[in-house]
């Protein structure tokens, strides 16, 4: 837990280790399930429940259902069936059950002899007797003393090895007795608040999931639509919400140069272009400028779907920089790219007397120097690279726009590296961040709240949407024909080979594999390869051949997936869909239809496909929209998954779920704002530290 502020240790922050019994060994598994003081305890809900609050009459019982049931034995025998087991005879007043038991010991035997009485949990089965309940829990009752049935629903917790339900069950009851005596879940909602959104309290709600009431719908507790379980999602997402509103503050008190101008040498760019910017890309251009203007750093994330013409806009970006005097970094995820980037904005900046850098990983060491000098000394207007542009032998001489390109690619860390790297006497640099992957709404309102968005949402005139076949690999003849004929027109194909799960080495093998077989199959094409083991050189080198007509057939990795541009190539196949991510593939995908010809990318699936398969590689059919994929892929994946979760440092939540609860996000932002406009700041601090803790640092870094 972090230490700032001015808050004392409440019940809740106290070490697991002031509970009875527990001591360093419990502790450490216990860590094990992301449990360290009361708080986490209390936080760690439930998975489900067993209704043990009534007895159900045996004749009651239903197949499938989990029933208590109670009765006297009135036989028990060991048979010898398929496999020998010990079964009694259970009847009650309405009805008789067979409880059968295959482990049991001798004692366990005498133990249930004919005229003991039982309770029994369990679930109802069909067995050789009818209804049948194995190895059911039981208790005997003695004739004496009623015993009570449970209370509350009997929770059954997220577990771990050596650490059982009984033991947990245990444990969280004691916090619970702490919590209810002393308290500790301070209420950091305000009662309008609470009112307003009606909320439950935070102690109500958190009592009430450890030890659900026996009328309480179990279905609703399952789907997570419970209001105690709305109660603690709302309140971890306004958490996370307000720590991302205070990141985002903290940046706008930083100083950043306010740009202006540029104008002409905009004016020259797209003189020289062409085509003329779409509307889209004007706009977004616009909100960029606004941001520029003011004396504090930009944080502009901006979304185009692929071909969207991102490229562009960035240009125009670093234009005002420049012409403020300012360097431009930017940084691509791959080298092929990087390298792309570098070939096009020299052609657009060098006529403008605009001096392009190009730092590679691989570069040899008398380049690097040279173009480490330019950047130093400040010849340099733009700096294109990997992320080498961010190693500690980089230094910029007037860093004033960070760009980068395909952020999903990227962790936060990098991000911030580079932003660091641009620090000057008090003044931070402007970032712009580019991406393809289509962020749904709902994620994007979570997880990039400190970033302002821009979407360029129009592609330039001209454009066929790519048609999109998925085929099983039993028709891979058929496919190689389709290849053979679309180069014999002049067309230029991509095969793109995926190896999810495997090394990078394995890939590319594979991919060599491939391209020597496509090749003995179509001599008559000329077959270049890449993959992301080649050195730079060679990737250069093919890439250009490719570029320039001289090869037809590119077989690649998925190195290929982000903004490789050869407008001739019009057909793609991909190997092994099933494998990516859609997000991926309409990234992949998007290598086509760049020009204008029809343009063909084949999912070559090798059968079977699961259910989930199918539906993917359906909406990879239907759908040529990077916005409904992503959503879909949300809806299917979920959001880890489809954010990767380190990529983006987008946070785990404990308790809310992104997709389950996307209705609430917008009152959750709402409340967020108030707070915050009403100035609840110790409302404000608390709940970050209350959710957050360390993690918020984190954010910071
Ligand atoms: P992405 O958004 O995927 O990065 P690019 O910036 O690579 O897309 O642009 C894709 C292609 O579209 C490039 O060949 C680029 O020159 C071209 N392009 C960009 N803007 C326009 C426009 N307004 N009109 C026509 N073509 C454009
Ligand atoms: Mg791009």
């Amino acid at each position: 837990m972090s230490d700032s502020g001015q808050q004392t240790v409440g019940v809740n922050q106290r070490p697991v280790t002031v509970l009875k019994g527990v001591g360093p060994q419990l502790a450490e598994k216990l860590a094990r399930l992301q449990v360290h003081n009361l708080q986490d305890l209390l936080f760690h809900l439930p998975l489900r429940y067993q209704d043990r609050t009534r007895v159900t009459p045996i004749a009651g019982i239903q197949l499938g259902q989990d029933a208590v049931i109670e009765g006297t034995v009135s036989a028990a025998n060991i048979v010898m069936g398929r496999r020998r087991s010990l079964v009694c005879r259970l009847q009650d007043g309405s009805g008789s059950v067979t409880l059968r038991f295959f482990h049991f010991s001798a004692a366990q035997k005498q133990g249930l002899a004919a005229g003991t009485r039982l309770r029994c949990y369990g679930e109802v089965r069909r067995g050789s007797s009818g209804f049948e309940l194995f190895h059911p829990e039981y208790q005997r009752l003695d004739s004496e003393h009623e015993v009570a049935v449970e209370e509350f629903l009997t929770p059954i917790y997220p577990a771990t090895e050596g650490l059982h339900q009984n033991r947990l069950r245990a444990l969280c009851e004691q916090a619970l007795v702490l919590l209810e005596k002393e308290g500790g879940l301070d209420e950091w909602l305000p009662a309008s608040m609470l009112q307003q959104h009606e909320l439950m309290s935070l102690q109500e709600a958190v009592i009430l999931l450890h030890r659900p009431p026996p009328e309480v719908s179990q279905q609703q507790l399952l789907d997570g639509q419970h209001p105690a379980q709305r109660r603690l999602a709302f309140e971890e997402l306004l958490a996370h919400q307000l720590s991302l509103l205070q990141l985002r503050q903290r940046v706008q008190s930083l100083n950043a140069y306010a740009l202006d101008g540029g104008d002409p040498l905009r004016q020259a760019l797209i003189a020289a272009l062409p085509f003329q910017p779409t509307q889209a890309q004007q706009r977004v251009l616009q909100e960029i400028d606004q941001d520029l203007a003011r004396p504090h750093p930009m944080l502009r994330l901006v979304q185009g779907d692929v071909g969207s013409g991102k490229t562009l806009v960035a240009a125009l970006a670093a234009l005002k920089a420049i012409a403020g005097g300012h360097q431009v970094a930017l940084m691509a995820p791959t080298e092929i790219l990087a390298e792309q980037h570098y070939q096009s904005f020299r052609g657009w900046f060098e006529p403008l007397d605009i001096e392009v850098a190009w730092l590679s990983g691989k570069q040899g060491a008398r380049v690097r120097r040279e173009q480490l000098e330019k950047i130093s000394q400040g010849s340099a207007g733009l700096v294109v690279g990997t992320h080498a542009l961010f190693q500690d032998d980089v230094v910029f001489a007037r860093l004033g726009l960070v760009i980068i390109d395909e952020q999903h690619r990227f962790g936060v860390h990098q991000r911030l590296a580079l932003k660091a790297k641009g620090e000057r006497s008090g003044y931070q640099p402007h970032q712009l961040i580019m991406t393809a992957t289509p962020i749904p709404r709902t994620l994007a309102m979570s997880a990039y709240a400190d970033l302002d968005c821009s979407v360029i949402d129009q592609l330039p005139p001209g454009r066929t949407p790519v048609e999109t076949v998925v085929i099983p690999e039993e028709r891979r003849p058929e496919v190689i024909n389709r290849v053979r004929s679309g180069c014999a027109e002049g067309r230029q194909a991509y095969w793109v080979c995926t190896l999810v799960e495997e090394s990078e080495a394995l890939q590319c093998q594979a991919a060599e594999a491939s391209a020597e077989t496509l090749q003995a199959l179509l001599p008559e094409l000329r077959v270049g390869l890449v993959h992301g083991r080649m050195k730079p050189a060679e990737k250069t080198q093919v890439m250009q051949a490719y570029s320039a007509g001289e090869i037809q057939l590119l077989v690649a990795t998925t190195v290929i997936e982000v903004g490789v541009d050869v407008p001739n190539a019009s057909l793609m196949i991909i190997e092994n869909p099933e494998r990516l991510g859609l997000a991926q593939l309409h990234q992949l995908r998007g290598r086509v239809g760049r020009g204008a010809t029809r343009s063909y990318c084949v999912l070559l699936y090798r059968a079977p496909l699961s259910q989930m398969g199918r539906e993917r590689l359906g909406i990879m059919r239907e759908s040529s929209d990077g916005f409904v994929i992503a959503e879909k892929d949300l809806e299917l994946r979920g959001p880890g998954e489809l954010l990767g979760v380190r990529q983006t440092g987008l946070v785990q939540y404990r308790i809310a779920d992104l997709q389950r609860d996307a209705e609430i996000l917008e009152s959750v932002q709402d409340a967020a704002k108030w707070l915050h406009d009403e100035g609840l700041n110790d409302n404000v601090q608390h709940l970050i530290l209350r959710w957050m803790g360390e993690r918020e640092q984190y954010a910071q870094v």
